[in-house]
């Protein structure tokens, strides 16, 4: 396994592009308009502007893109945490193997069940499982606990997606976990930075950085064909970790054709028992994560960001217009706590601590659209299948209906009081559907919902 992340040339390029002129920033602002993504190196000319009118200009390009490429639409999902209970020891986790103070647990299936109850019961339609590493939570018992969560109904919904973000494991593995149904399968390499790396993860198999770096690689050629990547902001230079993503990303369009369907972009938050989760070597402000996400938007244009509740609603519903397209909602970082309702701190502090309805609330009244799709999955429009319709524009005939399709679903079964107050934003973004047959057809289908029939799309 050869390292693809070369460090000096990321160091270069961040160096020659350190003092950008404005007419090259220009130029690469209406590149990127174009919706053909920016070379790593212009990219780094972007994350180099520090003046605030340019960074208005670059904030200003990737609300224009995400306008065109994703509409108002906000993809809605939960973590699902299965286990606590680690044998790795990265500093800034709470989780981690030497950190005495997290009682450990490991979900057996009755409650897992349960938690699934419990996120059905808020609307939740799509899950991020997520699991310490431990012998116990092998594929045998990530086979059952995916099985369960599919299996587990409750009233009129479902889960109708599970995503995943578990250690890396062999093909083998993973062609078993493809089996089960998941969507996508989720690794952040923390950082790309190996010597950071290597001091960040003292013990245990994450501690090999190659290993990690590869993982969606093995993934890709297990036939999981959307796979997530991210890094750890705060733990190095945000800069470089960007770039970093931009050559990930680069190296699985080579090897598969297609890159990643997901960026996450976590920032550290405090953690039990880790002093570098309060006090992160890199901080990286509220600015820089602004840019730091304007700039993958304009990189990537096709590529999901993912936003958690890391960050707190203030922050959140700026980022949003930003080019975010999904963002987690009512999330709880310690296995078993959405059926307990435990005030126990989990994996970090969670800082948009509202419920799912009041995010949608605050969504709406922002003129979004709340978003539990699983329509391209589920009718196999996964990697580059995927980037082919979205690519052209296409994507956007199935996703405006299939929002509303779900959203709607979830004002009958979930909000009902709010249907009303949503009454017109729903009116007004069926009428925006451009053909005319399948704004009839989600017309209708919407009518189907709500006499009694569920699970409707396109
Ligand atoms: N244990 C697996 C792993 O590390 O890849 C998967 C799940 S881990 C619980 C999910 C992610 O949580 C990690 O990849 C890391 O980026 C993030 N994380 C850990 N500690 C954090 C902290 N203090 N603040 C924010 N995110 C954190
Ligand atoms: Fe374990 Fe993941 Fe936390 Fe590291 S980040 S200690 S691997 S749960």
């Amino acid at each position: 396994m050869k390292n693809f992340i070369n460090e000096d040339k990321i160091f270069n390029i961040l160096e020659e592009t350190e003092t950008p002129s404005r007419q090259r920033v220009e130029t690469i602002i209406n590149k990127s308009l174009t919706l053909k993504g920016l070379s790593p190196e212009e990219a780094a000319v972007l994350l180099n502007c520090e003046e605030e009118v340019v960074l208005n200009r670059i904030f200003e390009a990737a609300k224009q893109i995400k306008e065109t490429i994703y509409g108002n639409r906000l993809v809605l999902f939960a973590p699902l945490y299965l286990s606590n209970r680690c044998v790795n020891n990265c500093l800034y986790c709470g989780f981690r193997k030497d950190n005495l103070n997290t009682g450990t647990r490991l979900l057996d299936t009755n409650e897992i069940r349960e938690e699934t109850r419990a996120l059905i019961s808020q609307g939740h339609k799509r899950l991020l499982i997520v699991s310490a590493e431990n012998p116990a939570a092998n594929i045998d018992y990530l086979e059952k606990a995916i099985k369960t969560v599919y299996d587990t109904k409750e009233g009129n919904g479902d889960i109708r997606r599970v995503n995943i973000n578990v250690a890396p494991m062999g093909v083998e593995s993973f062609k078993r976990l493809k089996d089960t149904g998941i969507g996508t399968y989720q690794l952040f390499q923390e950082t790309y930075h190996r010597d950071t790396y290597n001091q960040q993860h003292t013990s245990g198999p994450k501690s090999d950085y190659l290993k990690r770096l590869y993982a969606c690689d093995l993934a890709q050629s297990a036939g999981i064909d959307d796979v997530g990547i991210g890094a750890l902001f705060g733990l190095y230079n945000y800069k470089f970790e960007v770039l970093a993503l931009l050559f990930h990303t680069m190296h699985l369009e080579e090897v598969f054709g297609v890159g990643p369907h997901t960026i996450s972009v976590p920032r550290l938050e405090p953690a039990q028992g880790s002093n570098i989760a309060s006090n992160p070597p890199y901080p990286v402000s509220d600015t820089d994560l602004k840019k730091v996400i304007a700039v993958l938007r304009l990189a990537v244009p096709y590529t999901g960001i993912i936003l958690s509740t890391r960050e707190n609603a203030v922050l959140r519903n700026e980022l949003i217009y930003l080019g975010v397209s999904q963002i987690s909602a009512g999330s709880k970082t310690l296995p078993g706590s959405y059926s307990n309702d435990k005030n126990e701190q989990g994996q970090f502090s969670v800082s948009d601590e509202r419920s799912l309805s009041e995010v949608i609330e605050d969504m709406t009244d922002r003129g979004f659209i709340p978003s539990f799709c699983t329509s391209c999955y589920r009718t196999g429009r996964t990697g580059e299948d995927f980037m082919n319709l979205a690519k052209p524009g296409d994507i956007k005939n199935f996703c405006r209906p299939n929002a509303l399709l779900t959203f709607e679903e979830y004002l009958l079964d979930y909000n009902p009081e709010l249907a009303g107050k949503t009454k017109a934003l729903i009116a007004s973004e069926i009428s925006k559907i451009p053909d005319q047959k399948v704004r009839q057809m989600t017309s209708d289908k919407m009518n189907s919902l709500s006499s009694g029939k569920r699970d409707l799309y396109f």
